[in-house]
């Protein structure tokens, strides 16, 4: 095995590699752009080399550079990651040169499999079967013309040397046939340098499955089954999942050994994915091979219980594959979803800013979380926009899929715009659930995938002010229970005010959208019911609210007699409810109860998670009403509470340096006056 290797990549896969290099007791080196000097995957490295400047052309992908700092550190190896130089035939070719490994496939397969027509002949030679078409090296535009005349349409054209979905055009008929063409020849030319095009028949509803393959250096060969990335935008990959939902057998058996006959037609060495098509009536097609390791590895370690990377490493240096097809078995189900910055509502466009604050759910045999970015890091344009890959198993799809909703609900991202709700609100949908989806899915439900929740459920908005109306309650019982004067009616919480109505506003805010409620509190039988009104709309609500961990709550609730249940989440001012199939991100703007200034109701507790800096006055001091009391910090920024009225700080609930969860009631304060009328 290999003492010290050096990862020509960055972020999550970066970090990925790093952490199996070091469970098997290999060094590992770190390459950096300027833009990355403070990033995660440089601090995990044992040592790290400084590449250039931000723009990948001028740091990760200057071949020079990156044997440079392999030379200069000791490196015997280079992993490539995904990306970059993962596939780049030339780099390969340099490390051989230069007597260092390349963890990857021999330089031929690359070249074998880098341009996607010469891939097809060799395939169709193999007897790999392929989407029906043209992969000539004729590329007269009646000769590309006449192949999709005669095979009908819809036709696909595709960049021989294409990638992620550049350089692909869709053509309906004979008349769009020329301008397409034209279209998707620039779009080639421009991002590959070549325009070479390959004709295919459109399948219009089929599935992406892929098969992951591993060669040694003895000819010995396996596949580890199949992932399911029918679930795309813009023919990317944003949910990933093994095995194939619905696939037998006997198709799995077809698939995993016509991908063995891609890799061994090509003297395949290490990780390579054979990608497929899937049609309806069981038919699957060979579209590409990939040789390097996929984004979505993870899936397929989760079901086998095997680490690729770890294979990768122990085939580079020469040892065989660590076991043989017959061990090899799927154990549960696996799925992962692909955290981007970007606006879904804006066509999936990337985002950039700095991750704010970041809160993810707990990883365990269950849970994954493949990241490279933390809290405070920023987002910049330089690099792919993915945050991080939340991937979960569990024994059946069901069961996983409900884990995926809950690790979801415990993602909070603040700082930037990403597609988390989307993909919370794509894997609720039926169709997801049933696994009845093919590549167009996305596509053909935007609209509905990227509306406004509450224009899909319009429950949802009386729900938010039960949920306010209801936690404020539980605070002011909270409180009352700290205080030494549990029976003041500051601490009454059924919304009673000495000389008001029962009633309290709330102003929240949905996006852009800003929304007043009046809620009018009225007994019923032994507990509460709310009438909530919203400008000429009102509803009449009940429910109960469980606490079931630190800021996190499950919610039942009647709306006008329809029974759901909800969980809620609130990290500071800011709540995130998510019902079976949504989620709704909203904030508290002034929460209000009656109609005096009320902000003291929770003007005791900690805004948000954070730590306390230092109190500013003694317990036992009497103050008067905005007196600052103590001093908190969260999210980088300072917080300090005031006195909501004049009073006795009796005692506080935390010291400096203590760590507080939002929400906290921070004191113990006893007001001397009677809340002002
Ligand atoms: P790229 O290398 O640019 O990612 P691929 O050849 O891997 O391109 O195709 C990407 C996606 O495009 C596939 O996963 C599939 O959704 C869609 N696609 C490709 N070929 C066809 C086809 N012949 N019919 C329908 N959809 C296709």
């Amino acid at each position: 095995m290999f003492t010290k290797i050096l990862i020509a990549n960055r972020g999550e896969i970066a970090c990925r590699v790093i952490r199996t290099a070091r469970r098997m007791g290999v060094a590992t080196v770190a390459v950096y752009s300027d833009a990355d000097r403070n990033a995660l995957h440089v601090e995990m490295a044992d040592e790290a080399v400084h590449i250039g400047p931000p723009p990948a052309r001028e740091s990760y992908l200057v071949i020079d550079k990156i044997i440079d700092a392999a030379r200069r550190t000791g490196a015997e190896a280079i992993h490539p990651g995904y990306g970059f130089l993962s596939e780049n035939a030339d780099f390969a070719r340099r490390c051989d040169e230069e007597g260092l490994v390349f963890i990857g496939p021999p330089v031929k397969a690359i070249e074998a499999m880098g341009s996607k027509s010469a891939a097809k002949s060799l395939m169709e030679k193999a007897g790999v079967p392929l989407v029906p078409g043209y992969h000539g090296d004729d590329q007269g535009i009646a000769v590309l013309k006449g192949a999709a005349d005669a095979m009908g349409y819809p036709v696909l054209l595709k960049a021989a040397a294409g990638g992620g979905g550049k350089g692909m055009r869709r053509v309906d008929s004979s008349a769009e046939f020329e301008s397409a063409l034209a279209g998707a020849m620039r779009e080639s030319a421009a991002s590959f340098g070549d325009q070479h095009m390959l004709v295919e028949k459109y399948l219009l509803t089929p599935r992406h499955v892929e098969i992951q393959v591993f060669c040694d250096n003895d000819g010995n060969g396996v596949y580890l089954f199949e992932r399911d990335c029918s679930m795309q935008r813009r023919h990317q990959k944003v949910v990933e999942e093994a095995p194939a939902p619905g696939i037998d057998e006997s198709t799995r058996k077809a698939m995993g050994e016509a991908a063995l006959r891609a890799a061994q037609a090509i003297d395949y060495r290490g990780a390579g994915t054979v990608e497929f098509l899937l049609d309806r009536d069981g038919k699957f097609y060979f579209m590409e091979m990939n040789t390097r390791l996929q984004v979505e590895h993870p899936v397929t370690e989760l079901i086998t219980g095997q680490d690729l990377v770890e294979w990768q490493l122990r085939v580079a240096a020469g040892q065989p594959l660590p076991c043989r097809q017959g061990a090899l078995s799927i154990n549960g189900h696996a799925l992962e979803v692909r955290l981007y910055a970007e606006s879904p509502e804006q066509g999936f466009l990337p985002q950039t800013g700095t991750v704010e604050y970041l809160s993810e759910p707990k990883t365990g045999p269950h849970v994954r979380i493949d990241s490279g970015v933390r809290q405070g890091d920023e987002v910049t344009a330089n690099y792919d926009p993915m945050i991080a890959k939340l991937i979960v198993w569990d024994e059946t799809r069901e069961t996983a899929l409900a884990r995926l909703h809950s690790a979801l609900s415990e993602t909070i991202i603040e700082g930037l715009n990403t597609n988390l709700d989307f993909l919370y609100r794509l894997t609720s949908t039926r169709e997801f659930r049933s696994g009845d989806v093919d590549t167009n899915y996305i596509d053909n439900n935007l609209e509905n995938l990227v509306s406004e929740p509450t224009e899909r459920n319009p429950d949802l908005l009386p729900m938010v002010a039960l949920s306010l109306a209801l936690s404020e309650k539980q605070r002011a019982e909270d409180s009352a229970r700290h205080s030494s004067e549990p029976g003041s009616p500051w601490h009454l919480s059924s919304g009673w005010r000495m000389n008001q109505n029962a009633r309290q506003r709330l102003a929240i805010r949905i996006g852009e959208d800003e929304h007043e409620f009046v809620t009018y509190p009225q007994k019923d039988g032994d507990g509460i019911c709310y009438e909530i009104v919203l400008g000429e709309q009102d509803w009449q609500a009940r429910g109960h609210l469980q606490s079931a961990a630190p800021n996190t709550w499950t919610m039942r609730v009647e709306i006008d007699g329809h029974r759901q249940s909800v969980h809620l989440y609130r990290h500071g001012d800011n709540f995130s409810m998510h019902t079976a199939h949504e989620v709704l991100h909203f904030s508290l703007l002034q929460p209000d109860t009656g109609e005096e200034d009320s902000s003291s109701d929770n003007a005791l507790n900690a805004p948000m998670n954070g730590v306390i800096v230092t109190h500013l006055v003694e317990a036992g001091a009497s103050v008067s009403k905005g007196t600052p009391l103590l001093v908190m910090e969260a999210m980088k920024m300072e917080h300090t509470i005031h006195a909501p009225a004049d009073g006795t700080v009796n005692s506080f609930h935390f010291n400096a340096g203590e760590l507080v969860d939002g929400g906290a009631l921070l004191l113990d304060f006893a007001v001397t006056s009677e809340p002002a009328k």
